[in-house]
C-alpha cells in the first residue's frame, strides 16, 4: 500500500512528524499495538522507480536503484481521516529514510507493508517503564496516550541535549527524565546508569526498552543482573545500530539478540 504526504511538522531540532493520507490508505486496518510498525520502502536518489510499485516494476533494475526497507513506528493513525503520522528521527544526509523525511513536502509518496508491531500498556500492572531514544519516540507518544491520564509511569528518553525535548502526551503521574547524549561520558553504559540511580515507584510494572542497540542491551542487563527483574514479557527491542545502516545491523541481529539473552 502508499500514502501520500500531507504536511511535515518539527518536533525538535531533530525528529519530524511526516503526515500520510491519501494513496491506499482507505485499506489501512490500524493497529491495536501502541508499537506498531510499518516496513516502508525508500527510493534511492535517482531511482527510476515510482510509487506504487510491484515485482514486475523492480525486474532488472539496478541494486543502487531499488528500494531500501526501513521500520518506522506508528505515532498515530486517525480513521476518521485516515492520517497516518510517524516521527522520524532526521539524522543528517546519510541513508534513505531519515533523509527522506528531512526533504518530504507535500504529495511525496511512500509505499510500506503492515502494520507489526507486539507492545501496549498492561492494564493489569501498577505502573509503566519506558527506556528510548528518539527513534522510539512515536511508540513511547502512543502508549501515554493509551495509558490516559490515569496512568502512572516513569520514562527516560534520550535526546542530544536541551532544547531537543519533544513533547509528550502528560498524566499527573507520569514522570518524564530527559537524558543528555551530548553530555554523557560513555555512550554505551550511560543510559543504563542514569536508569539505575533511578527508585522505581512501588507496584507491578511492565518494560518497555526500545532504541539504540548497544544502550538496549546495556539497560536490559542493569535490570536482569542489578535488578534481578525477570524480563519475560519485557518489551525490549534494539530499533538501530550506531555505525551501522539497517542493511548491516539486520545482518548481526539475530546473533546480537541470542547474545543479549545470555546476559541476563
Ligand atoms: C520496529 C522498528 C520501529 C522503528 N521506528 C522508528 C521510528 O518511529 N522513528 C525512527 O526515526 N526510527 C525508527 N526505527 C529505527 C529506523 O528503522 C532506523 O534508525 C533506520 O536505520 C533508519 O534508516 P536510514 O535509512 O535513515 O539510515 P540507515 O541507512 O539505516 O543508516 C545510515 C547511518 O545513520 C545511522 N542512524 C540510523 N538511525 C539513526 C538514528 N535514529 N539516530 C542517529 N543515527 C542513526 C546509522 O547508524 C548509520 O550510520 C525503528 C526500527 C524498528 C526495528
Amino acid at each position: 500500500m502508499y500514502a501520500e504526504v500531507d504536511h511535515v511538522e518539527k518536533l525538535s531540532p531533530d525528529v519530524l512528524r511526516v503526515v500520510l493520507t491519501g494513496g491506499t490508505l482507505d485499506q489501512f486496518e490500524g493497529a491495536t499495538a501502541t508499537d506498531a510498525y510499518i516496513n516502508a520502502r525508500f527510493l534511492p536518489a535517482e531511482s527510476p522507480v515510482t510509487v506504487p510499485f510491484g515485482p514486475e516494476d523492480l525486474v532488472g533494475i539496478p541494486d543502487e536503484y531499488r528500494p531500501r526497507p526501513r521500520r518506522f513506528t506508528i505515532r498515530e493513525w486517525r480513521p476518521e481521516s485516515q492520517a497516518l503520522s510517524i516521527d522520524f528521527v532526521a539524522h543528517g544526509d546519510s541513508g534513505y529514510a531519515g533523509s527522506w523525511a528531512q526533504r518530504a513536502k507535500p504529495g511525496d509518496r511512500l509505499q510500506f507493508d503492515g502494520p507489526g508491531g507486539s507492545y501496549a500498556p498492561s492494564p493489569n500492572v501498577d505502573w509503566h517503564l519506558f527506556v528510548g531514544d528518539e527513534s522510539a519516540v512515536g511508540a513511547i507518544g502512543a502508549s501515554l496516550q493509551r495509558i490516559g491520564p490515569g496512568g502512572r509511569g516513569l520514562v527516560f528518553v534520550v535526546v542530544d541535549g536541551p532544547g531537543y525535548e519533544i513533547e509528550l502526551p502528560q498524566a499527573d503521574d507520569v514522570e518524564i527524565r530527559w537524558l543528555y547524549r551530548k553530555q554523557a561520558a560513555d555512550s554505551e553504559q550511560w543510559v543504563a546508569d542514569s536508569v539505575a540511580a533511578a527508585a522505581f515507584p512501588d507496584g507491578t510494572f511492565d518494560i518497555f526498552v526500545h532504541g539504540e542497540a548497544a544502550e538496549v542491551r546495556a539497560v536490559r542487563r542493569h535490570l536482569a543482573i542489578d535488578r534481578g527483574i525477570d524480563l519475560n514479557g519485557a518489551s525490549i527491542s534494539p530499533y538501530w545500530r550506531r555505525l551501522h545502516t539497517d542493511e548491516d545491523w539486520r545482518k548481526v541481529k539475530r546473533q546480537w539478540m541470542a547474545e543479549q539473552v545470555n546476559d541476563g
